[in-house]
């Protein structure tokens, strides 16, 4: 760790420069480089931070709606321990619906949408979310978020991933902003509207929207609030009450489509349409913790894998190796645990 230190203490002019010029003076030798051989973890098959990430995904999973089961057994004591908790819990930057029945953690996101809707100022939401933002950037993304999770199992079955060019991913990228744009304008619009008594007129025109904007399409309100409150079938025939779910099913056949795609494209929701990923990214971007590269053991000539495993599809490679400051981290550490050489690193500034 000292050593690393001193070598970016070396070159921090350097990773001042503009990408392309920051990444054609090697600070060090090749050979030295070559002779160096990646540390392995001993107890890497158990103890590992890809293992851990997906248990604590499926715990996040599990207990954002964490009564669904005690509820559905009947256990009312603890379904009534969980109800009285979730009114200390403070929203955090995930997508997750604050109106679902079992729900004890909503999103960031999801609250300020309602609350402005409602004609108030989230400033409670905005403050915490600010603040878990500016300490680990958009890690509730990676670790957290149920609809990263259920992308991140679609991802996991081994077939050849879709990659688009960096300018492609660009322009893709912009739909999430245009989301957010409409989403958060029509949610403020309406508020105003109901603080002054006018809102009539815009609840009609907008229907299905007027309520919060992105619910009709967002993925965590369609699982967790839609679909439970469906007439479900009990029987073989009591089928045909699939048929009155209406809107509903479109919303349903919605979610697999967003599901299936990230078999191939992972995480293609959260890079190109969540507007909830875009609004966490303003505030991550200057995160205290982030990703860096050891630049005595990259060797970006050569070597692409932390891209390749990159969820968001992120040009690594590009930023500077002190710390990558990319608004679309995640933190997932998927590059870190891919990387051959053990050069990426986890930077606290
Ligand atoms: S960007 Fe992805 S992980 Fe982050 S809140 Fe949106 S859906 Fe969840
Ligand atoms: S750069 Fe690394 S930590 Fe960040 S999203 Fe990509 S793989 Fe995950």
């Amino acid at each position: 760790m000292a050593e690393d230190t001193e070598r970016l203490d070396e070159t921090a002019e350097e990773e001042e420069l503009p990408e392309s010029e920051g990444q054609t003076e090697e600070p060090v030798e090749k050979e030295e480089k070559s002779e160096r051989e990646p540390r392995h973890n001993p107890l890497g098959i158990i103890l590992n931070v890809r293992m851990l990430r997906r248990v604590v995904q499926i715990l996040f999973l599990l207990g954002i709606n964490a009564y669904v089961f005690t509820a559905w057994f009947g256990a009312e004591y603890i379904t009534a321990f969980w109800t009285t908790i979730r009114n200390y819990l403070p929203s955090i930057p995930i997508l997750a619906p604050l109106e679902a029945p079992f729900a004890v953690i909503s999103g960031s996101f999801d609250t300020m949408q309602r609350t402005f809707t409602s004609a108030f100022f989230p400033f409670f939401t905005i403050g915490a979310m600010i603040i878990i933002l500016i300490f680990v950037g958009r890690a509730p993304c990676a670790w957290a978020c149920p609809i990263g999770t259920i992308q991140d199992f679609a991802t996991l079955p081994k077939r050849e991933k879709v990659r688009p060019t960096a300018a492609t991913e660009i322009e893709m990228r912009k739909g999430k902003l245009y989301i957010f744009v409409v989403v958060a304008g029509l949610a403020v619009w309406l508020g105003a509207s109901r603080a002054v008594g006018g809102e009539l007129v815009l609840e009609t025109m907008l229907g299905a929207f007027a309520n919060d904007a992105f619910n009709p399409l967002n993925p965590a309100y369609i699982l967790f609030k839609v679909i439970p409150e469906q007439l479900w079938p009990t029987s073989l025939s009591t089928l045909w009450y699939f048929t009155q779910w209406g809107f509903a099913l479109l919303q349903l056949a919605f979610v697999i489509f967003v599901f299936a795609v990230s078999i191939w494209v992972p995480r293609w929701f959260c890079r190109w349409i969540c507007p909830a990923g875009w609004l966490y990214s303003v505030f991550s971007r200057d995160a205290l913790i982030g990703i860096g590269r050891n630049p005595a053991r990259c060797t970006p000539d050569v070597c692409n894998v932390c891209e390749m495993v990159c969820p968001m599809n992120i040009r690594i490679r590009k930023y500077p190796y002190k710390h990558m400051h990319s608004p679309d981290c995640i933190m997932c550490l998927e590059c870190k645990s891919h990387c051959p050489n053990d050069a990426i690193v986890i930077r606290f500034s």
